[in-house]
């Protein structure tokens, strides 16, 4: 190995978190390194992490792929179009997500040119402490070593295994050969109805699998409004996804073709369900394989994500740790927020996170997003608060949609009517989530957005109908 290249700034993982921090890092007038160790086929640089690469992105393109292949065979017969002769040709879908996955590694890899990041493709490892900076050592094709006053970690996560059925990516799949099946299993079963669980159950739902969810927790979504929730347990349920709340797997095992799940439904009832695939999405868990923490004692906690502090300072001087590896929510956008913010505070600038004003989005059809708190936890906390929720059934552009269900649901305080939390199940709501985020940012009040004109028709007005429901004073209902 030579003499190490020295840097301002290294970041270690190219996923949200790293690649944008890199990015800033680098805007701020750094000398930055990133490395990342994800391969494509052909063993290349894929950076983008998870969400590039078998998370957000290649999931949207089947989701969107797959939302055609239905409205196709579905809906368009209502709006007067005839498709005769419908057929899934899955080797070309799949083919487009890679192409998807591509652009964004790509894109990636060009954005690192322009702001001069140097990017390393291998493993990143803290190799020791020197000089009131670190080294770090990138194993793979081409070994270096590098020395930077800062190190910001940004290493992501894996999806978790359920003991006793570790994932084979043929038969048991996390989310990488869930977003990979060569032909549409006639049953899949989903252990786990999460984000990814139902988005993944929806993908393969529409494509013809007949999809059985199976929960351990008593209540569906219990991290959502209870009667966003309610209504989305209803919808995906006509639709045909076979949801099993309260259940305990006993046992997993996989035969030659199929595999076999024994569990006790909710009344403690003992069941067996043979699937042709089943997919396991019971949560992340941090990962930190590889990076040599101990080589100089950086500090992870009792469930394994490096500890940090609200500022992600780990208890490593000028070490620094952001997205899914930390705590906090497992989002994308969280860790490009604390990208930016770690790279503005090693500037000497003050990077800002608000974890109040984080969107959450599922995006199963319809769209459940929200921001802020529930009506549950307001009831919790003892907070006074007014509802107002208004149907998308009773919006004009819903209608001309041909997607009406649903509702925009606004919670606000009972005394000074500032915005306490947003909740929309329906169409689009990923992107009608912006403006409750917009609203909050700027502490407004339900009022505020009642006042604003909101371009018709639009799905937006549904918006605006539900700040006008606080007051009881619904245009359009
Ligand atoms: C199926 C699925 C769908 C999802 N959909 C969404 C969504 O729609 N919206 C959303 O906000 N979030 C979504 N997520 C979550 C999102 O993908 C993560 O929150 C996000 O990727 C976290 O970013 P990160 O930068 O912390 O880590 P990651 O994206 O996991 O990136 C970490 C990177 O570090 C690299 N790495 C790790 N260790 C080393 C090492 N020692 N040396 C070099 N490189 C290393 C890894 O190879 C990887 O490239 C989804 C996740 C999944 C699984």
């Amino acid at each position: 190995m030579s003499t190490s290249k020295q840097f301002d700034v290294v970041v270690i993982g190219a996923g949200p978190g790293g690649y944008i921090a890199a990015i800033r890092a680098a805007q701020l007038g750094f000398s930055v390194a990133c490395i990342d160790e994800w391969a494509n086929a052909k063993g290349g640089p894929a950076p983008g992490g998870t969400c590039t690469n078998v998370g957000c992105i290649p999931s949207k393109a089947l989701l969107q792929s797959s939302e055609h292949f239905e409205h196709a065979g579905h809906a368009f017969k209502e709006h007067g179009i005839d498709v005769a002769g419908l057929s899934l040709n899955l080797p070309q879908m799949l083919k487009r997500k890679e192409t998807v996955v591509k652009q964004n590694n790509d894109g990636i890899l060009y954005l690192f040119k322009k702001n001069k990041v140097t990017f390393f493709h291998g493993r990143g490892a803290f190799a020791g402490a020197a000089d009131g900076g670190y080294t770090v050592s990138v194993t793979g094709a081409n070994a270096e070593s590098l020395q930077a006053k800062h190190v910001i970690v940004a290493t992501g996560s894996n999806a978790r295994e359920l003991p006793g059925a570790p994932f084979d990516e043929k038969l048991i799949l996390s989310n990488t050969g869930a977003l990979a099946i060569d032909a549409v299993p006639a049953k899949l079963g989903v252990i786990g109805a999460g984000v990814i669980g139902l988005e993944m159950g929806s993908v393969w739902r529409r494509l013809g699998a007949e999809v059985t969810v199976l929960e351990g927790l008593p209540t569906f979504l219990g991290a959502v409004d209870e009667q966003i929730a309610k209504e989305a347990h209803k919808l995906f349920t006509k639709q045909g996804l076979n949801i099993n709340l309260g259940v305990k797997i006993s046992k997993v095992s996989a035969g030659k073709n199929d595999v076999t799940v024994e569990y006790a439904d909710s009344t403690g009832a003992a069941q067996k369900a043979v699937f042709d695939k089943l997919i396991i999405s019971i949560g992340r868990v941090p990962n930190t394989n590889g990076l040599n923490a101990d080589a100089v004692g950086l500090k992870l906690d009792e469930r394994g994500f490096i500890a940090v502090d609200d500022d992600c300072k780990t208890n490593l001087p000028g070490v620094w740790a952001v997205g899914d590896v930390v705590r906090g929510p497992m989002l994308a956008h969280k860790a490009e927020e604390e990208g930016v913010a770690v790279a503005e505070r090693i500037a000497g600038q003050h990077g800002h996170t608000n974890f109040n004003t984080i969107p959450w989005v599922i995006y199963t059809s319809p769209e459940i997003a929200w921001v802020g708190q529930t009506e549950q936890q307001l009831k919790a906390a003892g907070v006074a608060y007014k509802a107002g929720t208004f149907p998308f059934m009773a919006n004009g552009r819903a209608r001309a949609l041909g997607d009406t269900s649903g509702m925009v649901k606004f919670l606000a305080d009972a005394t000074t009517d500032e915005i306490l939390g947003v909740h929309i199940v329906g169409p689009m709501a990923s992107e009608l989530i912006s403006e409750a985020v917009v609203a909050m940012e700027f502490r407004a009040s339900s009022e505020d957005i009642a006042r604003i004109c909101h371009a018709h028709p639009s799905l937006s007005e549904a918006t605006k109908e539900a700040a006008l429901a606080i007051d009881k004073r619904s245009l359009n209902f």
